[in-house]
Order: C-alpha cells, then structure tokens, then sequence
C-alpha cells in the first residue's frame, strides 16, 4: 500500500510492521493553529515561526564547505510584518532544491544573535504547500507531530503515512500484551498521541505510554528480585581475619561511610543469597578500599574474588594500588587484561586469590569455578550484560557494582529497585581543597603562565578539551592540535597527549608516563575521565567548558587534589551561551556530587540526563516523566499485581514474557 521506495526506507530505519511504525510516536507537537511571533533578540528555548521565504543564497568558506541561508518573514497568508530571521544550513549541498524564494515555510529552532543578525542555525523546518486546505489537512491549523527523522523520508510525508496507517490497522493488532489503562485501549490511544486535538490530550496521552513503559521497566525490577531471592549462592564473610589486619594496617581510618557500607557488605555477604549491590560514591569518597575490604572477605572464606574495570588504565592502576595495600598482607593479586599473553598472570601466580581486569575477566574459564565476589567498578561505562553473563554460566557469585554517577535517590529505586543501595556520602579528610574557578576569555598567556607556575611548584596538570565532532560549524580545536601549541608554549617541560583513539597500549604508556611524573601536563580528551588517580596532578584546564556537561566536568574535578595539594580547576569559556555559563557558575559554588546531580536535572530535565547513547537508559521513550513519582508508584503496584498473580509469568500473563530482561540499565556520565 505504501510506494516500495518508501518501504524501503522504513526498512532500513529498523521498522519491522505497521504496529512499530505506529509506535514512533511524534518527538513533539506544533500548535499550528497560532504560531509565535517573530523575535526581535535571541531567544533561550526553540520557537515555532511561520513565514515567507523573501531571499537565498549560497555561501561558501573554501575546502568545499559553505552554507545555504535563507530570509523568512513574518507573515502568512500574504500578510507580511516586518520580522525577518535568517535561517542557515551548514553542509547540506541539497538544501538550495528544497528551500526556495517564494515558499511559505515553518521553521522550529532557537534563534541567536550573529553579529547584530537575528539567526536559526539547522532549524527543523517544513514547506507549506498551496493546496494544504485548513479544512482537512492533518499538517496546518491543527495540532501537528513532529516526529524524530526516518531517513529518506520527509517529515510531512511521514505525518501521512502515520495517519494511513491509523486508518488501516486493524485495532487488535495494535494492542499491548497487557493493558495498563483500560480506559484508554492501546489502539485508541496510538490514534490520539498522533493526532490529538489539544496539547492537554497529547500530554495525557503520552503519559499513558509513560505509564506502559515504566510498567515494562518495573515488571523487570521485580521480577529480578523475585528471582534473585531464589538464588542460592554462598555463605562468604565469617572469617575476618584478613579484613581486621588490613584494617590495623592502614595508616588513617576509614571514613564512617566507608565503615557503614562495609557492615551492609558484610551481612549481604554472609546470607546464603547471592549479594546484588551497588555501591555509589561521590569521586573521591574511597570506594575502592571498601572494594578491597569486600575482596579480603571473600578471600579469607577461600574462594577468588576478582575486580572488573571498564578500561586497561583503570584495570592497572587498581592492580597497582591493590598491590601496594595487600601484598604486606601476603594476598596475592594477579592482573588479566586482553593485553596480556595468554600464558597469563592467573598460571604465572598461581596462588593468586584476587585478580583484577577488564571484560577479559569473562572469558576467564579457570577464575569461574572458584568466584565467591566480583565488584564490578564504574559499571556505566560497561553496557549492561555482565552479571547476566556471569549467571548464565550458572555462577553466583555476590556482586558489587561501584559507580561516581550520582543519581537522585528516587531514580534509583525506580530503575534499579532490584539493587541493594550503599551510599558513600562522606569524603575523607584532608583532602586538598579544589577551587573552581570559570574564566570567561582568558588570554592564552595568563593560562600559560598560571600553569607555568605550577609545573615549577612541581605539580602536574591536565589540559582538557572537548571531543570534537567532524560536522560541527566552529570548530573547537583538537586535543591533538592543541597538544603541538602546548609543547612550544612549554619549553623543556615534557607534555603529554591522549585521546581515546590511541591504541591500548599507547594510552597505557602515556598514563604510566605521567603517574610517574615523567609527564608534567597531560592534553586529553575526556578519556581521563573516570577512575584515573595521580595525586600529583592538582591543576585542570577545561577548554570550551561550556560544552561539557555538568557531571561530567564534575567527574573530571575529582581527578586533582587527590594528593593533599591545593586543586585548581580553571574552566574556560567564552561566555556566549547564557545556559553554558548558568552550568558552570554551579560548579564553582558546589562542590556536592548530588547537588549537582540534581542541578544538572533541573537545567537539563531528566531526559537529558540519562537519555545518552551507552546508558540503557536511552531505550527509554517518556524519560520526561521519571520526576513523575506518581507515574512510578501506579507502575509499580500493576507490575507488582501481575506478577502476584503469575510470578515467572508463565500462565496467565505469558504474553508478557518477552519483556523480561536479566539486568538493568545502567546509568553513565556522560
Ligand atoms: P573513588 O574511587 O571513590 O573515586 P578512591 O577509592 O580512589 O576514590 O580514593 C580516593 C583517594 O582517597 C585515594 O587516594 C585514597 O587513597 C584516599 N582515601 C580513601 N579512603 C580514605 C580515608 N578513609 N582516609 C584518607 N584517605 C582515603
Ligand atoms: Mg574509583
């Protein structure tokens, strides 16, 4: 029914029947009924303008690059104001057949000031066209969707196609396998969230697939947990012996949360169920020593324990400071990453008890027969699939994850209700204070000398750029670009340089070159981020700071002032983007991992937040509703319900199976 070219494209867009094109509900809604009006300064959200394209031209800036731009006027109908918007494409060599004088136009976008003009940079946009009828039209005087791009396919030709659809489906092949909402069949509800008469219906709408979709998400959580108190795993954590001389050992003690989260390991461990916890700490707030503390029960039982780090540096530099801590012990700590041959570290010690590595530990046949313990360290930069993995081998081992992402409390227990929650919100003392401090167009000599100092004091620093993506307009410069003009500004001063494309090993040298102060200012990507501890380094510079995001400047801070010296971290900006600065100005007054977590949901709405590519939470549709608790509570109970009723969901609720999943998204700062 649909031309073949079309099918195609819908094909290749992942779409496998009429039901899951349905189910591509629109992003958002126009209100083409009245449209805002023309602005006469930049505006801080997007606007939705209509207008008439009064000029164009074609603008070209060498090596092939150009822009096309286009002047809408205010007006419609041939009733023109005297509003005027540039709107401009950059890299697109097909605009010019599309956007053409004389064309009425709807453009959505934000608009900036650009040198006194008044601009839309890639506005979304669409072409009015003559015979669009008020009276029937589904794209003009009416609520209209707007919906993420298929490729191949126009956005208004994608409105008819949803709307054919709609009148062709039959309703029983567009229900759900349990409806959430009685009131509002699925069916019904499909033909409202693309075509709705108010605003107010397309929010209730949409809420109703919230709700449909966080029953999806708790059906798991429950599920998980149900099954995981069906679990037997071992009894770990009666002998303490190891665990009181590491503590004898250390030359500070540990912090009251440290010695709390402990305790909550200790009686997990000693249960006969498997432990499932997560463990969340600020950076900083010395989770690996309640990781080592874990580790040394499981030991002393006389089982393996083992450490999973995301990447080869982190998986080293554990192994290092675990060698340091528990080598005096007389525990033994082997090492097992890709990297390393395959006559491994495991054979060559051989009494090793705990081993530390990267995924390669899940290949790790000879370590599964004796796991009693894995802690799992920043699992957001992981995917999701470990402990499944693990469980799925038909080993139960007790499970630690350890993450720096700070997530307000109430997300959670949503998402991660099937988790046991330990909380590190206390930082050791004497820490070296980190003074934060935003400088808007700073010369390039007074950072070279700010930094000069402090290499001649000794210290090291970090040079931090942004990852650049190749389309982008203005381009940031590089990390690599930025690392020739570090070592001319630098004289006799080693720089160093890492990125995340460097191979394996080349990264590791550049990290082990710079704990061993060999490098005295390191230029890198965000590759730092998570983990990577040289005490030494107390000095970050963040260029282009407004283009980080906020926990993640927040996760690269707690790199410095680890080593008891006082930290700077300078951020660079030039101060054009309102929000930009709103964002750092948080960060040079707080300190407070969660505040910021929260700040950070404020200004940028939980969808933001969590809704990026590696967290699994960006399968989520209706991320806008998780502040919703409501939402989440009437989740639950029907979640809860059904499985009461059909706890493996194998009778009644069978149609539901499918949904099940072993394990939960994961969180990550991005
Ligand atoms: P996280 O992994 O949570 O970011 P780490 O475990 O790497 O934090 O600890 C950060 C730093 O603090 C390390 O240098 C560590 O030696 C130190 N540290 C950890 N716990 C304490 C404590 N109780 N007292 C003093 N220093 C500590
Ligand atoms: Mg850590």
């Amino acid at each position: 029914m649909l031309p073949s070219k079309e099918v195609a494209f819908l094909a290749a867009a992942g779409f496998r029947s009429a039901t899951e094109i349905l189910d591509h509900l629109p992003k958002r809604y126009e209100d083409r009924r009245r449209f805002d009006s023309f602005p006469n300064q930049p505006t801080s959200s997007a606007v939705c303008l209509r207008g008439g394209v009064i000029d164009t031209s074609k603008r070209h800036f060498g090596q092939g690059r150009g822009f096309y731009e286009a002047i809408v006027m205010d007006g419609s109908g041939g009733v023109f104001g005297s509003g005027k918007i540039t709107c401009r494409w950059f890299n697109m060599p097909f605009i010019h057949k599309l956007v053409a004088t004389g064309q009425e136009l709807i453009v959505y976008g934000k608009v900036k000031d650009f040198n006194g003009r008044l601009i839309i940079d890639h506005p979304e946009f669409e072409i009015l066209r003559d015979d669009d009828e008020p009276s029937d039209s589904i794209h003009i005087e009416r609520i209209v969707p707007i919906y993420r791009n298929v490729a191949g396919i126009a956005q208004r030709r994608l409105r008819e196609i949803m709307h054919l659809l709609l009148l062709q489906c039959d309703p029983a092949t567009l229900a759900a396998p349990f409806d959430v909402d009685s009131a509002m069949p699925r069916a019904q509800a499909l033909r409202t969230a693309h075509f709705p008469e108010s605003l107010a219906e397309a929010h209730a709408v949409r809420r109703r697939f919230a709700l449909e979709e966080f029953f999806g998400i708790q059906l798991n959580v429950a599920w998980r947990r149900t099954r995981h108190l069906e679990q037997t795993g071992r009894v770990l954590g009666r002998r303490t012996t190891l665990l009181t001389s590491f503590y004898n050992s250390l030359p500070f003690d540990l912090t009251e949360a440290q010695k709390r989260s402990i305790r909550e390991i200790i009686a997990d461990m000693r249960q006969p169920r498997p432990m499932n916890r997560l463990m969340q700490g600020d950076v900083g707030s010395g989770k690996t020593f309640v990781a080592m503390a874990a580790m040394l029960l499981a030991v002393d039982t006389g089982c393996q324990a083992a450490l999973m780090a995301p990447t080869q540096i982190l998986a080293e530099q554990h192994y290092l400071t675990f060698r340091r801590w528990l080598e005096p012990l007389g525990v033994r700590v082997a090492l097992r990453t890709a990297n390393r041959d395959e006559a491994n570290h495991l054979e060559l010690d051989g009494g090793a008890r705990m081993v530390i590595g990267t995924h390669a530990l899940l290949h790790d046949e000879k370590l599964f027969g004796d796991l009693g313990l894995i802690v799992i360290d920043e699992q957001h930069k992981f995917g999701v699939a470990q402990r499944a993995a693990l469980i799925r081998r038909g080993v139960v081992p007790d499970v630690l994850v350890m993450t720096a992402t700070p997530i307000p409390r109430t997300l959670t227990m949503t998402i991660y209700g099937d988790l046991d929650v330990s909380l590190l919100d206390e930082k050791p003392p004497g820490r070296g204070k980190i003074i934060t401090a935003v400088r808007v167009g700073a010369k390039q000599a007074d950072v070279t000398k700010f930094l000069k100092e402090q290499l001649s004091k000794g210290r090291q620093a970090y040079l931090v750029y942004p990852l650049v993506e190749e389309s982008e307009i203005l381009k940031a410069e590089s990390a690599t670009e930025a690392y020739e003009k570090w070592r001319k500004r630098l004289p006799g001063r080693e720089v160093g340089l890492i990125h995340g494309k460097l191979k394996p090993d080349v990264k590791e040298e550049v990290m082990r070159r710079f704990r061993e102060g060999e490098i005295a200012a390191l230029v890198s990507t965000t590759v730092i981020e998570v983990g990577v501890d040289v005490p030494n380094a107390s000095v970050m510079i963040l260029h282009h700071a407004e283009r980080f995001g906020l926990a993640q400047i927040h996760q690269l801070r707690g790199r410095i002032g680890r080593g008891g010296h006082k930290g700077y971290c300078v951020l660079l900006t030039d101060g054009r983007s309102p929000e930009g600065m709103e964002k750092l100005k948080v960060l040079e007054q707080c300190a407070d991992g969660f505040e910021i977590a929260e700040a950070d949901l404020r200004l940028r709405g939980p969808g933001d937040v969590l809704g990026t590519q590696q967290s699994g939470l960006s399968d989520l549709r209706f991320t806008d509703f998780l502040a919703d608790t409501a939402l989440l509570r009437q989740a639950r109970e029907i979640a809860d319900r059904v499985l009461g009723e059909d706890p493996h969901l194998l009778g009644v609720h069978a149609a539901l199976r499918p949904l099940l999943q072993d394990t939960a998204p994961m969180p990550m700062a991005h």
